[in-house]
């Protein structure tokens, strides 16, 4: 054999030794992307199927129902949060709820401008599992804001915290609303800021108690430790459960706080974080926090990509999150137009334009400078329910509560032709 042909076929076995190696690396590469794409496919397809994990359905009883304090105990060192733990005061067992729903709670309580009794309602997630044998409740104690100065401060939270005690009856609606956990293998990605990690405990804590192998991450957002909620439960839920991963932030960790012991990362949840630390997998998203976390979290979440209904919030106040693609609020809602319609507010004595700017009846009335007492902001409660005069509304989704004949829910409604509310 000659040197040339030597050179050739060194060359040769060479080069068939790195098409050999390109041809593994390739087929590994296209496995995955198959993989990949089956598994988007297949939870897409899913999302029609039959729920694979069994779907409790919520109970429920009429009106309101005596319940009993067993317990009260704080929930981190600051004691700004406090859990209360309920239990039937008589008649059947307490009815399964969907993790994520809440309690609407009625009390007879002072007006503080006017000094009146009347009906208030407050709704609180319930942070627990269902099937307990209780309800909890954990809440937050509301401090009066610092500017202006001399509001006061929160009315139902500190009657909580300085008033109820274990032993007192408390009053409240079966459990309800729409933010919950839907049933399926989906991996999720729960989003806390501060006292909104109350229905993500439900959440993760029915998962974990399944001992189903569903990816599950919680992103806590709290200022520090001594305000970190149930610290050492959550903890000892991530050590167990290899499927949790836990992310929590801390915007202001105190001196004291260990990054990587104490807390994950220093700042604020926000998109990029969720980028960086999530991988390429169809998960569901379930945010509920403060309304600057939402209105920064969910728009940037759903112009990363995801599925519009594979995201899901929950406000605990009023907040208002626009979508970029989403039509103008100013369509016409179903069945009437936007234009040439009024409101009158009678009480008030006022009549307004609707534009069809607002999401509903109840912000409309607020950003006119009508304030109206409002709950649950989902069509569950009843805390807005107003009495119709004239006219008609059209609801954007079904009433969870059936509102009195002649009467509507102000926050889930629109109006569908000249309107005029007793409020
Ligand atoms: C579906 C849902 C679930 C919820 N779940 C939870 C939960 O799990 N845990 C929890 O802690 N909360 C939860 N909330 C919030 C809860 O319902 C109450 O809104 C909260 O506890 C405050 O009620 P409050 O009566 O203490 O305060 P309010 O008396 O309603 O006052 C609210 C704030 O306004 C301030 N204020 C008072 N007067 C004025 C004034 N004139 N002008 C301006 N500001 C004023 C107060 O100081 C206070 O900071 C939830 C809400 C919803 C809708």
């Amino acid at each position: 054999m000659s040197v040339l042909e030597l050179s050739l076929f060194i060359a040769l076995v060479l080069l068939g030794q790195i098409a050999i190696v390109a041809i593994i690396i390739f087929y590994r590469h296209w496995r995955t992307y198959l993989k990949l794409k089956a598994n988007v496919k297949s939870f897409g397809d899913g999302l029609l199927d039959e729920p694979t994990m069994q779907q409790v359905k919520p109970g429920s009883w009429q009106g309101l129902r005596e319940l009993r304090v067993v317990r009260k105990i704080y929930e981190n060192p600051c004691k700004s949060i406090c859990s209360f733990y309920l239990a039937p005061v008589d008649g059947p067992p307490l009815p399964d709820f969907l993790p994520g729903q809440f309690l609407t709670f009625q009390f007879d309580a002072k007006d503080p401008a006017t000094g009146e009794h009347k009906n208030v309602t407050r709704c609180y997630s319930l942070s627990d599992r269902s099937n307990t044998g209780y309800y909890r409740v954990s809440i937050k104690r509301e401090l009066a804001p610092s500017t202006p100065p001399n509001l006061p401060p929160g009315q139902i939270s500190n009657y909580f915290h300085d008033k109820v005690s274990e032993g007192d009856i408390l009053y409240a609606r079966a459990p309800g609303g729409n933010f919950f956990l839907e049933a399926s293998n989906a991996p999720i990605v729960l989003i806390a800021g501060g006292v909104g990690i109350t229905p993500m405990l439900s959440m993760l804590n029915t998962v974990l108690q399944e001992e189903s192998l569903r990816e599950i991450w919680l992103f806590y957002g709290v200022r520090n430790s001594s305000e970190h909620v149930m610290k050492s439960h959550l903890e000892a839920l991530a050590r167990k459960h290899r499927n949790f991963r836990l992310c929590t932030c801390y915007s202001r960790p105190l001196p004291s706080d260990v990054i990587g012991v104490d807390y994950w990362q220093q700042g604020r949840i926000n998109i990029g974080l969720l980028r960086l630390t999530l991988s390429f997998r169809p998960y569901h998203f379930y945010i509920c926090g403060p309304t600057a976390l939402l209105e920064s979290l969910v728009p940037a979440i759903d112009k990363w990509g995801v599925p519009r209904q594979f995201v899901h919030y929950e406000a605990f106040g009023p907040a208002s999150i626009r979508l970029p693609s989403e039509k103008p609020k100013s369509a016409a809602p179903q069945g009437s137009t936007a234009k040439n319609i009024f409101v009158t507010f009678s009480k008030s004595k006022k009549t307004i334009a609707w534009e069809g700017d607002e999401a509903n009846i109840l912000e409309f009335a607020e950003k006119s400078g009508i304030m109206i007492d409002s709950g649950c902001r989902s069509g569950s409660c009843g805390t807005c329910q107003v009495k119709i005069e004239e006219g008609e509304v059209d609801y954007m989704q079904p009433p969870d509560i059936d509102p009195e004949p002649g009467h509507c829910l102000l926050c889930i409604s629109r109006p569908k032709c000249n309107l005029t509310l007793m409020a």
